[in-house]
């Protein structure tokens, strides 16, 4: 029997509240997000996402990307702690350092800062801006048994490890945020497919993967492997812009960070960029404001929905 559909309004957030730290909390309560994301030619994902997860509030920022941007990524965001890795020759990452020897690291590897990394994290996101499928997969399948229990965010290109036929299901918590072209891809639908039945498809690789899945769009839907769906209509046109998906990537792994479940995360993630778009859109103009303005619209409504 399908189940009933939460539609996420501002009243419903509200009688859903976030975890609030209290009056005398330090960073480290505030939450530590990592995000293991970016390339050589895609840097600015990176930034988007690690920006959007502070507007979110979470505490504490550590950054893993391609060691030759990391310098230029350290002074865009003074904030994060910064891990360069060893690039592929297509542009990948490798968990490793660019000065570890091919033969002393492989695939699977993961070097001693980066796991530590991972293991004092609150919430860890990967995917935006990366390449290399092949690489993107090695990543993420060495990462995963680094993050414990702690909620892992796979965007972009780090879905990729959810693809193919080996069948994939996650024991730890993740959450994947795959438009309609992104599932076709994991699936093997097509997208029109999806599109006809969001609700279906999202549900189904809910289920298959064990993984919370949000299906974006200009409704996304939002689903659980025990059944539990959202639905979020709104947003505007502006939104359909490179790198808005990568903030809200950065605004659900800012929103775990600080303690909430990867659904909540979802759920409030979706709503606050809808919101941020809907207001950028009344101050500039429906089309033409940019990624990078979307989260600094956040804290305000944060404060406005609490
Ligand atoms: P991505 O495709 O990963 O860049 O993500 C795009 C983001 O923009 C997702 O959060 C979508 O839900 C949102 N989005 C895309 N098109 C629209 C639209 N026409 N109306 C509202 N939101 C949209
Ligand atoms: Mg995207």
């Amino acid at each position: 029997a399908a189940e009933a559909v939460h539609d996420i309004t501002a009243g419903m957030l509200r009688d859903w509240p976030l975890p609030m730290p209290g009056a005398h909390a330090d960073k480290e309560v505030r939450g530590h997000v990592l995000i293991v994301a970016g390339s050589r030619e895609m840097p600015g994902a990176l930034l988007l996402a690690a920006t959007a997860a502070l507007r979110a509030g979470a505490g504490k920022l550590t950054i893993a990307t391609a060691a030759s941007v990391t310098a230029a990524l350290g002074v865009a965001l003074p904030e994060a702690r910064v891990i360069g890795l060893e690039e592929t020759p297509e542009g990948g990452l490798r968990a490793r350092t660019p000065t570890d020897s091919a033969d002393a690291a492989d695939a699977a590897s993961v070097m001693p800062a980066l796991q530590q990394a991972c293991e004092r994290a609150s919430a860890i996101l990967i995917g935006p801006g990366m390449q290399d499928k092949q690489a993107c997969a090695a990543l993420v399948a060495a990462l995963l048994p680094c993050c414990g229990k702690a909620p892992v965010i796979l965007d972009a290109g780090a879905m990729c490890v959810a693809g193919g036929d080996d069948c994939m299901r996650f024991d730890t918590p993740v959450l994947l945020t795959p438009h309609a072209g992104e599932l076709a891809g994991l699936t093997g639908e097509d997208k029109q497919h999806i599109a006809a039945d969001p609700q279906a498809a999202a549900r189904a690789a809910a289920q298959r993967l064990n993984a919370v899945v949000a299906l974006k769009g200009s409704t996304t839907i939002i689903t659980a492997p025990d059944g539990g769906t959202w639905s979020h209509t709104g947003g505007n046109t502006g939104l359909a812009i490179s790198g808005s998906g990568d903030v809200l990537a950065g605004l659900i792994a800012g929103l775990a960070a600080r303690g909430a479940t990867l659904e909540q995360a979802a759920a409030w993630g979706v709503a606050l960029h809808a919101m941020a778009g809907e207001q950028l859109s009344l101050r500039h103009g429906p089309l033409g404001y940019l990624a990078r303005e979307i989260s600094t619209e956040v804290p305000a409504l944060l404060r406005a929905l609490s």
